[in-house]
């Protein structure tokens, strides 16, 4: 058969997706099903079971990572591996991770139907708590499977109620015997909703991502002077939160001066006393600064800091800022950048390049081997929300890029 035009079922990809989606469904339609929970048990006990329909063999890590194969003709190749995860946030959405899950799946479905057997073999992930929401680290599975923390520092974690993931993926069942990170990857694509308006925003089907945004996130602390808002003359007094904008303004304006992938945030404030007639004393916030690069991440952290030093001149009052995580920007495989844009463009699709701003899977998976993902538009860039929604016929069309680039790497036998 003519595998240039062979395309996945769209229909069964969002059956297995609405399906998935009934396991913690909420009522305003969303999903909650986090990490490690009966839910999230579920969930994997379907996925697992769709996988053993399919065929696949299945291993588990000992940080619950799921691998599902689909044996290749050359066994001595590693195998080409694509997926994501299937946990969420509280008030999660059907397709954050479950589609990057379930549009692997629709590959291999896809190959067993149309009897197309692959050089390499192809393996589906799940990966285990990805969103960090009830223990942290995030992306916790990828990032023991490549060794970005250890096992037993993953082990320890727990959540509010003090249970440790090592206790409760023992209780689901999910502790596998793999050593993780014992397992080779040939090369790994994850498709995913973008998470952002772009692709929305200009009309376009498929995003081709060339890298994930590096991040570094800064606690501050600006100490000044409380004292009675009316009898304090203005030159007299130790204002924390007028200097605290400054600094907010600035965090936007550093961000806004290293178009178009600089980014710059403050999302936490805390103001004290946080009294109407009290000039406040101290204010306590966070910056988050991102880019594309790690030159321009530290050109970024250079001119806050600077910034920062002529205010506390200026101002007299102390000022602290401390950065408190660091991600370096993650550049995609050129290889596997290009087998996402020639497949999108083999079947037609409109195009453009998005890099990531959050954090996946595929970012450490990067570390260890050749990585690339795929974005398709979500309904105004949501996610995180049970309002979060992707279109039909992009989910499919991105399955479809998926399966191309997959078959890319994994060559097709000849038959
Ligand atoms: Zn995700």
């Amino acid at each position: 058969m003519d595998t240039d035009t062979l395309t996945i079922n769209g229909e069964r990809l969002w059956h297995s997706l609405m399906t998935l989606a009934e396991i913690g469904a909420t009522a305003k339609g969303g999903v909650k099903r986090l990490a490690l929970t009966d839910l999230d048990k579920q969930g994997r006990d379907l996925v697992i079971s769709w996988g053993r329909e399919a065929g696949l063999h299945i291993t588990i890590d000992k940080i619950g990572n799921v691998f599902m194969r689909r044996d290749g003709l050359n066994k001595t190749l590693p195998p080409i591996m694509s997926g994501s995860h299937i946990d969420t946030q509280p008030t999660g959405g059907k397709f954050d991770g479950n589609y990057g899950v379930l549009a692997a799946l629709e590959v291999v479905r896809t190959l067993n139907e149309k009897n197309i057997q692959t050089q390499a073999s192809i393996e589906v992930a799940i990966w285990t708590n990805e969103e960090g929401s009830r223990f942290v680290p995030v992306m916790m599975g990828s990032g023991v499977f490549c060794g970005a923390f250890t096992l037993e520092h993953a082990y320890a974690a727990r959540d509010v109620e003090g249970k440790s993931v090592h206790d409760e993926l023992e209780r689901i069942g999910y502790i596998g015997d793999e050593q993780p990170g014992q397992h080779p990857v040939g090369a790994y694509f994850e498709a995913h909703i973008e998470q952002g308006p772009v692709l929305e925003n200009a009309g376009k089907v498929i995003g081709v991502v060339p890298a994930v945004l590096g991040l570094s996130w800064y606690d501050c602390e600006v100490t000044g002077m409380e004292a009675h808002a009316g009898p304090t003359p203005m030159p007299l007094r130790k204002d924390a939160l007028q200097a605290a904008i400054k600094i907010m303004q600035e965090t936007v304006n550093i961000a806004h001066r290293y178009p178009p992938y600089g980014r710059g945030t403050v999302g936490f404030i805390e103001n004290f006393p946080n009294s109407r007639n009290v000039i406040p004393g101290q204010v306590k916030f966070s910056v988050d600064l991102r880019n594309v690069s790690e030159v321009l991440l530290n050109k970024m952290h250079d001119e806050m800091l600077s910034f920062i030093e002529k205010l506390r001149k200026e101002t007299g009052l102390e000022i602290k800022i401390k950065r408190v995580s660091h991600y370096p920007p993650c550049p995609f495989h050129p290889d596997c950048v290009a087998a996402v844009r020639q497949a999108a463009s083999d079947l037609g699709y409109s195009t453009m390049d998005v890099v990531s701003g959050a954090g996946h899977d595929a970012i450490y998976v990067a570390r260890l081997a050749a990585s690339g993902m795929i974005f398709v538009p979500c309904k105004d860039g949501i996610s995180h929300n049970e309002i979060e929604d992707a279109k039909p016929e992009h989910l499919e069309a991105g399955c479809n890029v998926l399966l191309h680039a997959i078959l890319d790497r994994a060559q097709i036998a000849s038959n």
